[in-house]
């Protein structure tokens, strides 16, 4: 476990350290709040932030609802509060401040390290519930919801004059795979398709049903192609194995950059007409966004 000490005894420090990194943990000590805060901001492995509330510059309470409001909902973190103040007032404002748990001072070892497991079952839980949440169950790819987020995402990440491409892929004839081949085998080629994207794409996410978005940060539209055709040709030619023998099967994609100045409503309607070029033009290839390639 990755922890965060914040007091400012440096003699606290260094024996609660030492007897938490016995235990196998990872701590690092700060006695300024601010730079502790910064800390937790920028380093994505602190699980727990143990912290007493006599602090400067940013007072303890204070702390404890700033590191929950700046790590978000997603990112498993627990906080406890190390006070002397034993009352049932303090430890309230504690709790609802965004502390998750509470140790009295001085620090009883045993009670600590009970609390750190506690600490450890919930962050499990945690990453576990918020992994469900984005992930599609059949494929392990991302999920609609976890494609729209992870894409705003890298959209504040990339400057404005860096392409980012957004692609639709639509397995072709589906109904008929599933018709002649049965539902299993239906699952078995979705399952596939996703996996030979995420081979070639770092962004790959089921919508739905067998329709994937697949983006490609940094790359335009005509990049972004070319790797749809890469997608393409490895499903084309790939195996699958039914009772009453071999098949294969053929995808469509529809590419489209993505500005920065726009919705990324607009990148995939531009995404989804392609598409539609696509399937209409006899489906099996790879068409881009009409409007960008006229730019
Ligand atoms: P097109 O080439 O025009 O895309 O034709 P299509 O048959 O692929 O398109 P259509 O949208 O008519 O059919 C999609 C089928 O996908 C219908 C539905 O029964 C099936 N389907 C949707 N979700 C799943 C799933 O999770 N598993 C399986 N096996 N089938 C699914
Ligand atoms: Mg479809
Ligand atoms: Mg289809």
């Amino acid at each position: 476990m990755h922890i965060v000490l914040i007091d400012p005894s440096r003699v606290v420090q260094h024996k609660l350290a030492a007897e938490l990194e016995a235990t196998g943990c990872y701590v690092d000590c700060f006695s300024a709040s601010d730079l502790a805060l910064d800390y937790v901001e920028r380093t994505p492995t602190v699980d727990v932030v143990l912290t007493s509330l006599e602090l400067e510059p940013i007072p303890g309470l204070e702390l404890c609802w700033k590191v929950r409001t700046l790590v978000g909902e997603k990112r498993p973190l627990h906080v406890i509060v190390m006070s002397s103040n034993t009352s049932e007032r303090a430890l309230a404002e504690a709790l609802d401040c965004g502390a998750d748990d509470f140790v009295v001072k001085p620090i009883r070892r045993e009670e600590l390290m009970a609390r750190l497991r506690a600490a450890n079952r919930m962050i499990t839980l945690q990453r576990q519930l918020v992994e469900q949440a984005e992930t599609d169950y059949l494929t392990g790819v991302l999920n609609r919801r976890a494609f729209m987020s992870t894409m705003e995402t890298k959209r504040r990440e990339l400057d404005a004059s860096d392409p980012l491409s957004v692609c639709l892929l639509d397995i072709d004839r589906f109904k008929s795979i599933n018709d002649t081949y049965g539902h299993d085998a239906g699952d078995a080629v979705i399952s596939a398709v996703a996996r030979l994207a995420s081979e070639e794409a770092p962004i790959v996410a089921r919508l739905g049903g067998e329709e994937f978005a697949i983006a490609f940060p940094v790359l335009e539209a005509a990049e972004a192609a070319h790797w749809c055709e890469v997608i393409r040709g490895a499903v084309a030619r790939h195996a699958f194995n039914a009772d009453t023998g071999i098949f294969h099967v053929s995808c469509s994609f529809g590419v489209s950059g993505w500005s920065a100045d726009e919705p990324i409503e607009v990148a995939l309607r531009r995404a989804d007409r392609a598409l539609m070029n696509a399937k209409q033009s006899g489906r099996n290839r790879v068409c881009i966004g009409a409007e960008l390639t006229q730019a």
